[in-house]
């Protein structure tokens, strides 16, 4: 039998490792994509470090990882649209096309939901199996690199572009890379200015480098005080909250004009308390919940933003390491020396 090698989570507990493992092959409706590069999310570090999400929702042994960019290389019977030779990227979130969310054109939140990498064999891998209903197309001259994370940057382009953001104020509220892509989708879409609110010094110069006009560290400066003063004292049009933080999240309210609109896309570790009635309901706040990305409306925007050179990514790559070196990965982003860590299974390119 052929084998791969593979970054696998052997059992509950922190920690994964290299192994060979059988090279998966596509069933019906499927593809197998030889991974030409592979990235790391903020989700696989629940999965690495093993917290109570992950001992509830995974079970071992599992190869994980689901940002990705390959190469169509084998077609399981009845697929249709898509090619040997084809260069992807994926859509991560795996719909069952039958319950009532996916008829109605809301397959993001199917009843049904599988994700890459999570509940069925991922990414980090020589080789790795999806849908075919969950490739999309790509220019084989984007850099690999771009390619594997334009899963995450369908986040941000989802959470920005729910409602327009022309000659708009925006706040970004959370500086990882999601935030960071936000600030760039926002200057590209015509924002008329883009505040960015982040404690980490490094993450605050990325902002600045993404395009945003004011960058505000949270805890030495009033984000509030700072936002109002710019913005003739209403408030910012949008709010994109990525941080997760209720602090943020409370300061982002504050900062909002009334009759303005909010993203939430930032996952809280818990409960939160706010005042629903001063902070949304009386200043007649539109709230937008962001999950995943809309298939596939938003990767139409992705791909038009990304291979029309209107949104470079590539300053957002800190790190591009063999995909040996996963568990590095993992740390680096724990200690939050990198903000998106690229993996390759073959050779690391050499970008200087
Ligand atoms: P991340 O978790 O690294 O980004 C969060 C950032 O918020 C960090 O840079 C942190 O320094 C900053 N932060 C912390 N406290 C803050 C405060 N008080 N004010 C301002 N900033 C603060 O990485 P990410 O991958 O960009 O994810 C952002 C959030 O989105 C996370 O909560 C993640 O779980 C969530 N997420 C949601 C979806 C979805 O579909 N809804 C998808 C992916 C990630
Ligand atoms: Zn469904």
């Amino acid at each position: 039998m052929d084998t791969m090698k593979a970054f696998v989570k052997t059992e509950p507990g922190v920690g994964g490792e290299i192994r060979e493992v059988p090279i998966p092959h596509p069933g019906p409706g499927e593809v197998l994509l030889k991974v030409r590069a592979t990235s790391i999310c903020g989700s696989d570090l629940h999965l690495y470090f093993w917290d109570e999400f992950a001992a509830q929702r995974v079970r071992t042994p599992l190869v994980i990882g689901h940002e990705v960019t390959g190469e169509v290389v084998e077609l399981g019977p009845n697929v249709e649209g898509v090619h040997i030779g084809d260069v992807v990227s994926v859509e991560t979130h795996i719909a069952c096309g039958h319950c009532y969310q996916c008829r109605t054109g809301n397959a993001h939140i199917c009843e049904n939901l599988k994700i890459l990498g999570f509940d069925v064999p991922g990414a980090f891998a020589e080789y790795v199996v999806v849908p075919a209903a969950n490739v999309w197309k790509v220019s084989r001259d984007l850099p690999p690199e771009v390619a594997t994370i334009l899963e995450p940057f369908g986040n941000a382009v989802y959470a920005t572009l729910v409602e327009d953001v022309t000659g708009k104020s925006v706040a970004v509220f959370g500086g990882g890379p999601i935030g960071l892509m936000s600030v760039a989708v926002a200057k590209a879409s015509g924002a008329s200015k883009v505040f960015l609110i982040e404690p980490s010094e490094m993450r605050r110069q990325l902002g600045k480098t993404m395009g945003a006009d004011q960058v505000i560290h949270p805890f030495e400066q009033d984000p509030v005080a700072s936002i109002l003063e710019e913005t003739e004292g209403r408030g910012v049009d949008v709010l994109l909250e990525m941080s997760g933080a209720e602090p943020a999240l409370i300061q982002g309210l504050q900062a909002l004009r009334s009759g303005g609109r909010v993203s939430l896309l930032g996952l809280f570790p818990g409960q939160v308390t706010i005042d629903l009635n001063e902070l949304i309901i009386l200043r007649g706040v539109t709230v937008y919940g962001i999950t995943g990305r809309r298939m596939f409306e938003t990767w139409y925007k992705v791909s038009e933003l990304v291979e029309s050179g209107r949104v470079d990514l590539r300053p957002l790559i800190t790190h591009r390491l063999p995909l040996e070196d996963a568990a590095r990965g993992m740390e680096l982003l724990k200690n939050k020396e990198a903000v998106k860590v690229v993996l390759y299974p073959q050779v690391v390119p050499d970008t200087k």
